[in-house]
């Protein structure tokens, strides 16, 4: 199911701090499903959960980005001091592209669809991806993050 994006920098559900998900059930596992089909809509590489109104821990990237595409009550362990500048867009902010500097590697620990916790270490463009979306989860959008 395509799931309607939310819109704009003063929209309060995209400013919320998102609540950790307690229990993983088949609502979550459907709620991955259609952010995976509205993501692939859209054209987008990644997309957080409170981008459709739910103001909860979980994210969705591409699969030509990720071999790994939900992530459930993420957390960052490691972030590389290097930093690398580029261009993102958002779903949230249409026509809105700003060069973001963002840490080139990292390593996240979180859990997919099936509750099975996994880590994975990121650089490049799924690096930023997977900061991109946590800074969702934070109530953080790009428009607050230009150098
Ligand atoms: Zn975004």
């Amino acid at each position: 199911m395509i799931l309607k994006i939310e819109i704009g920098q003063n929209n309060p559900i995209l400013r919320k701090k998102s609540l950790e998900i307690k229990e993983i059930n088949s609502d979550i596992q459907k709620l991955a499903n259609d952010m995976i089909e509205t993501m692939n809509k859209n054209n987008g590489v990644g997309l957080a959960a409170n981008q459709i109104g739910k103001n909860i821990r979980i994210f969705v990237i591409a699969k030509e980005v990720s071999k790994k595409q939900v992530f459930i009550n993420p957390e960052i362990i490691k972030i590389s001091n290097k930093t690398e500048n580029s261009e993102e867009g958002c779903l949230s902010l249409p026509n809105v592209f700003l060069k973001i500097k963002r840490a080139k590697s990292l390593k996240i620990k979180t859990v997919d669809e099936h509750g099975n916790e996994f880590k994975l270490k990121a650089k490049g463009l799924l690096a930023h991806v997977i900061q991109h979306e946590m800074d969702h989860l934070n109530g953080i959008l790009i428009c607050d993050n230009v150098k």
